[in-house]
């Protein structure tokens, strides 16, 4: 345990702001004008509670069902209305307008049990999250009344989806070609767009489109447009390698007519309000690949205790200890990544190389854990009837969607680099040295 002062607490900031650096920290006043600092990673009495709802839900609803699901490729309809009678939806809707308003290291929790169980029916309940970000982050309360609250009072759970990605526009989505133009006192909205998680089923769409192609990212505009105006139609349903619990598809939008009030912010902040959902949500995806990364630990180490080989147990050969005890190490790093990432969030501070270090470090973790997974079992992890299989083909996605995981090294590495120019090793004046290279 530190002491400090509260002139501190300026520190405070500075150090959890440098990319990686930061610590789960809690500060407390002790009435004597000091305040005193711990480091603190147990959760709230209220997060173990919600955590533990979240896993019942997991446990009674979705790993019974998980690999019937999966053969069956088909939409968990009742799975995601359970989810929503049980308050493990929507999570960020302010309670102003009757929502929870649940914290990002909340959303974690449940991302993590999610992922546990099946990660396909954790994109399927969380995109709601993801589709709502825009909107909680820019719409006037007028808005934010007419389009977000009756998906947190309908009796029957309704959903949302981001619409972003087109054909020609995926990591570079400052290029997007859907176009919106201003008619009187409406907007028309034409283009394209694919991949899109529940589309199939959505009641509403967040869609990013241009009002001007020439100012690239700062055309862009981000509308709310419900599924069911004349013009809005679905189109190729994907068809996948995993996750088959969660249904893409295209959404294809032609002379469809919203009224001025689905702008949402003003024209040219979609662009800021994508990439401030997608820091947002990236933790929600790497709580997935956490979840997955620890159902394989779980699934292989089990095996391992009962499986025999030799006359004994296969997990007291060292190279199976050992994979299982690496397995356990990258989950246990992942986690505690995605909730330090949420943490950040949740207090606004600057998260955006941490949200990327936990969305590739745990979706990497999850797909490594799975194979070896998969291989610790032998024969029978290759079996679709054994988890092992499964968790490979959904582990992929998490690699991929959200932003690739090279995007995410991408944008750590421009963090780390911009943060080099005022960096202080110690090691500066070697640079004057006669073999100093020229900088
Ligand atoms: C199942 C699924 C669900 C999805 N759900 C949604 C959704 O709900 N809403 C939505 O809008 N989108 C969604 N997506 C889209 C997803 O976010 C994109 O697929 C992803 O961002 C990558 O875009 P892309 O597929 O066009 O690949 P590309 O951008 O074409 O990338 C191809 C490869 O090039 C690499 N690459 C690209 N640029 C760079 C660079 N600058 N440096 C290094 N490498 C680079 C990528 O990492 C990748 O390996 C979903 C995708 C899938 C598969």
């Amino acid at each position: 345990m530190l002491k400090a002062t509260p002139m501190h607490r300026i520190d405070f900031a500075r150090i959890v702001g440098r990319a990686g650096e930061g610590l789960f920290s809690i500060w407390k006043t002790t009435g004597k004008g000091e305040c005193t600092v711990m480091v603190d990673f147990e959760l709230s009495q209220g997060e173990r509670e919600f955590k533990k709802k979240a896993e019942t839900f997991v446990r009674n609803h979705i790993t019974p069902h998980a690999l019937e699901l999966d053969v069956r490729n088909e939409f968990p309809r009742e799975v995601v209305q359970k989810a929503y009678e049980e308050g493990l939806m929507n999570l960020h809707v302010p309670k102003s307008i009757a929502g929870q308003g649940r914290t990002l290291l909340e959303e974690t929790l449940v991302g993590e049990a999610l992922g546990y169980g099946c990660a396909g029916c954790a994109t399927t309940i969380m995109c709601n999250n993801l589709a709502l970000a825009p909107l909680l982050l820019g719409a006037n309360e007028q808005q934010l009344a007419k389009y977000v609250k009756p998906l947190v009072t309908a009796d029957e759970v309704k959903l949302a989806s981001f619409c972003l990605t087109e054909r020609e526009s995926g990591s570079d989505a400052a290029s997007i070609r859907t176009i919106a133009k201003r008619d009187g006192n409406e907007w028309i909205i034409d283009g394209e767009k694919c991949f899109i998680t529940n589309a199939p089923v959505a009641s509403i769409y967040t869609v990013f489109a241009t009002v001007d192609p020439s100012r690239h990212q700062k055309g862009i505009a981000v509308f709310v447009v419900p599924a069911d105006l004349p013009g809005v139609k679905i189109g190729h349903v994907e068809n996948k390698l995993g996750q088959k619990a969660s249904v893409q598809s295209e959404v294809i939008f032609e002379g469809v007519r919203v009224p001025e009030d689905a702008l949402v912010g003003r024209e040219g902040d979609g662009f800021r309000l994508a990439m401030m959902t997608l820091d947002m949500t990236r933790a929600g995806i790497a709580a997935i690949a956490t979840g997955l990364a620890q159902r394989a630990v779980d699934e292989a180490s089990r095996f391992a205790y009962v499986r025999k080989q030799f006359g004994q147990a296969i997990g007291e050969f060292q190279a199976i200890g050992f994979t299982i005890a690496d397995m356990a190490c990258r989950a246990a790093a992942s986690r505690h990544l995605t909730r330090h990432a949420a943490w950040l969030s949740d207090r606004r501070l600057p998260n955006s190389a941490e949200s990327a270090y936990a969305k590739w470090f745990a979706s990497d973790s999850a797909m490594t854990n799975a194979v070896e997974c998969a291989q610790i079992m032998g024969g029978y992890g290759y079996m679709e009837e054994y988890p092992a299989a499964k968790l490979i083909r959904d582990a992929k996605l998490l690699q991929i969607y959200e932003g690739t995981n090279q995007i995410q090294r991408l944008i750590a590495s421009s963090i780390i680099l911009k943060q080099a120019a005022n960096l202080d090793t110690g090691f500066a004046l070697k640079y004057n040295g006669r073999n100093a290279p020229k900088i």
